[in-house]
């Protein structure tokens, strides 16, 4: 198990990660919060769109 260190912040902060699109695989800047979009995502090449409230297709 990961060793939680002490950075419980007050705020309710996303991560930004870069993630692959599942269809084409351009990188694409996601935003998520425990694994799960928080911010809904079109991917400019593709035009696929990644939901938010859920987690990045794989
Ligand atoms: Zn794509």
């Amino acid at each position: 198990m990961a060793i939680l260190d002490g950075c419980s912040g007050k705020s309710w902060t996303p991560t930004v990660q870069e993630r692959p699109c599942p269809t084409c695989g351009e990188i694409l800047e996601v935003f998520t919060k425990d694994g799960v979009v928080t911010e809904e995502v079109t991917c400019p090449k593709c035009g696929l769109v990644i939901e938010a409230g859920k987690a990045f297709p794989q």
